[in-house]
């Protein structure tokens, strides 16, 4: 199957199958875990923080980074769009009794710094309690500009929030701009990033933060039933996934790039291919195409993919250039 509806769907490497049946375990809620102890020191490292917590998921570590950072009766500020607003569940409220305070995301994905001012509250009875600024980066394949987040970061340093980054995708981010993952995560005072993405691990997130938001974090994390025993099994894959697949992803910006530019040719798709900036790209799919349609026969050729008047379409390891060849050229066939 060629699948165009997630990076998620990424298997793990080969070499990460032999990490796998290599590694080193122990029980990690006792802490005996060495690789994932490694896994952990050596992302807080690479990344500049005090430490780190490996998670079963990235929905679970932004949910361990809401509720790190607030208490019942709090706020966060996010994104419309936010994923740790709009499709974890509701979550922070369910369990954290945190309320969101989303704010419209712009064209390019930021939040305007004026509405983030206005939406900070007074110390007042009436009002929850504005604790915390929630960035995402990469937002819909989007890069948030590092002048941007610097703003965001005095602002919320000016107003005494914290700032947490959604970085499910911040090696894209970081590899679209040619910088290090450190000079994006520089600006925050904690840090999701998923490793079963596009980075191909099997399972897992990481939160990062300093040493009392990790010790909370990793509180809630056991509460919540994510503390998992030997746990360097999925460790040693996402030890992989931060030093070894990082900068293949500038392959999966171009093949994005490369199907931006062929779908553009296509008169029942619009898209404009130069503002595909990583690995996903939003093409309108014109009104009298029958996508649902295509989409089913697609599937019975070997692709898959999301239908959607608006069809998002993400690149990642397992989708090579003769795989949107053979994508494109079955595409027209059906269109014809
Ligand atoms: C995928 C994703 C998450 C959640 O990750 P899961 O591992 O699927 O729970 C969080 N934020 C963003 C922006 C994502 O794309």
């Amino acid at each position: 199957m060629i699948d165009f509806r997630s990076d998620t769907v990424t298997k793990p490497t080969t070499a990460m199958r032999e990490a796998i049946a290599n590694a080193e375990v122990g029980d990690d809620v006792y802490g005996d875990d060495p690789t994932v102890n490694s896994l952990e020191a050596m992302a807080a490292e690479m990344y500049g923080f005090d430490g780190a917590l490996f998670t079963s998921s990235g929905t679970q570590a932004n949910l361990l980074a809401l509720m790190a950072h607030c208490e019942r009766g709090d706020e966060y500020i996010c994104g419309q769009q936010a994923h740790n607003y709009k499709f974890e569940g509701g979550g922070a409220a369910v369990l954290g009794s945190i309320q969101p305070q989303p704010l419209t995301n712009q064209a390019d994905g930021s939040i305007l710094l004026t509405d983030i001012q206005a939406a900070i509250k007074p110390d007042d009875v009436h009002f929850a309690h504005t604790q915390l600024l929630s960035l995402e980066n990469t937002i819909g394949g989007k890069v948030l500009p590092q002048a941007y987040l610097a703003q965001a970061q005095t602002l919320a340093f000016d107003n005494k929030l914290k700032i947490h980054l959604d970085g499910a995708r911040v090696a894209n981010a970081a590899v679209a701009q040619n910088i290090a993952i450190g000079d994006i995560t520089q600006y925050f005072d904690s840090v999701s990033i998923c490793l079963s993405k596009g980075l191909c691990a099997p399972v897992g997130s990481l939160l990062l933060g300093d040493e009392r938001l990790i010790h909370k974090a990793r509180r809630w994390r056991k509460m919540l039933g994510g503390g998992m025993r030997q746990a360097g099994i999925l460790a040693a894959a996402a030890k992989l996934a931060i030093t070894d697949q990082v900068d293949r992803l500038a392959i999966d910006h171009d093949n994005a790039r490369y199907l931006a530019e062929c779908l553009s040719e296509l008169d029942e798709f619009e898209i404009e291919a130069q503002q595909v900036q990583t690995n996903m790209l939003f093409a309108e799919v014109k009104q009298d195409v029958d996508i649902k349609h295509i989409a089913t026969e697609l599937k019975s050729l070997g692709i898959l993919i999301s239908p959607g008047s608006t069809l998002r379409l993400v690149t990642h390891a397992d989708i090579s250039r003769a795989d949107i060849d053979s994508f494109i050229a079955k595409l027209k066939g059906l269109l014809a």
